[in-house]
């Protein structure tokens, strides 16, 4: 029996054109800037992100906990939407590193420049910590893969310019959002000071995320990632798989896009699923068991005895995300046995 991997789009591995790619890499010694390949991923991505720079880390954890630091300062406030990646899943590493302290806002992973303006706290107030951050996850995770609306990603970031507040995208997933919008990478990245991009993601890669920004802040980042342990020699080898997947994995999210809907297709209207349609709008499937219903981990284990791996996202959430190792075939089938796990009593 196949095994159908939905845990996440990050356990994808590197397919033997891209593992070529990474062997034939030409490599220096990139702390003294002498990677031509690191440098060549550099360009591109600050060039699709319409940025002056861009510099390759490890992980998106490292791209947002760099994000922080350079737009931060010990104690601030930064404003971030319910359910955030930097929130839930970097260990706490905001308030270790950066030091900083997060302010909710909005429902689903999104939320208004009515909502950030609400929760804004000015500098200079005797007892307010002084908001200079507002983040936005693009496309949302434990939102269950939302695309943030960018016109409102627009008011946001328009609204933070106006009271000095820094903007922060992470993009982890932005390649996903620009194939769900058919809007370009630069177009979304626009608003936002500085933006991620990750690509052990969708795109398919063993290891890497990039920040992207004015030349000024990223060269403020590379003391930064020095800081955190993250700067690396040849990495090369790593970022050839970087450029590898621009050329190869990008035009084809769309597929996981669909097959995301497929899945999510077969569950709807199952007894004892909870999942609104609205909110497959890339590659990730979250959905909820009612009351009466298996929890999460029940589902995960007999999903898991018929082959099908998917994540608890909390006690009645399961996470299935679709990527470039999974065919539509194995979406239709991991459909029906998660069907068959939440509906058996
Ligand atoms: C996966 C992810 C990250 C972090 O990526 P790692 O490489 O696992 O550290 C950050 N933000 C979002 C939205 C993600 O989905």
């Amino acid at each position: 029996m196949d095994r159908i991997d939905l845990r996440s789009d990050t356990v994808t591995l590197p397919s033997p054109g891209m593992r070529k790619a990474m062997a034939d890499a030409l490599v220096g010694d990139d702390q003294y800037g002498e990677d031509p390949t690191v440098r060549r991923l550099q360009e591109r991505v600050a060039g699709l992100l319409g940025k002056e720079a861009a510099l390759f880390l490890p992980s998106g954890t490292m791209a947002n906990q760099t994000g922080l630091k350079l737009l931060t300062r010990p104690g601030d406030d930064v404003i971030v939407s319910d359910e955030a990646h930097i929130v839930w899943h970097e260990s706490g590493a905001a308030a270790a590193n950066a030091g900083v302290q997060f302010t909710v806002v909005g429902h689903g992973g999104l939320f208004t420049a009515a909502d950030f303006q609400a929760a804004y706290k000015p500098p200079g107030h005797i007892i307010f910590p002084p908001t200079t951050l507002v983040t936005i996850e693009n496309t949302h995770n434990r939102g269950g893969g939302v695309v943030f609306p960018q016109a409102e990603v627009i008011a946001i970031c328009a609204a933070a310019r106006k009271l000095g507040v820094g903007t922060y995208l992470d993009g982890a997933r932005l390649f996903n959002a620009a194939a769900a919008t058919g809007q370009s990478l630069a177009e979304l990245a626009v608003p936002a000071d500085l933006v991620s991009v990750a690509l052990s993601k969708g795109l398919g890669c063993p290891v890497g995320s990039l920040i992207a920004g004015r030349k000024a802040d990223i060269d403020r980042a590379v003391r930064v990632r020095r800081m955190f342990g993250g700067a690396m020699r040849q990495s090369g080898i790593i970022a050839a798989a970087g450029l590898y997947a621009l050329d190869h994995n990008v035009s084809r999210l769309t597929e996981d896009h669909a097959n995301a809907r497929l899945l999510a297709e077969g569950l709807v209207g199952v007894r004892g699923v909870g999942l609104d349609l609205a909110t497959v709008q890339s590659n990730i499937v979250i959905f909820r068991t009612a009351d009466g219903a298996p929890d999460a981990a029940t589902v995960v284990a007999r999903a898991k005895e018929k082959g099908v791996l998917v994540g608890a996202f909390a006690a009645r959430t399961v996470r299935a995300v679709t990527h470039l190792d999974v065919t539509r075939d194995q979406a239709r089938r991991a459909s029906e046995v998660l069907a068959a796990a939440v509906a058996a009593r």
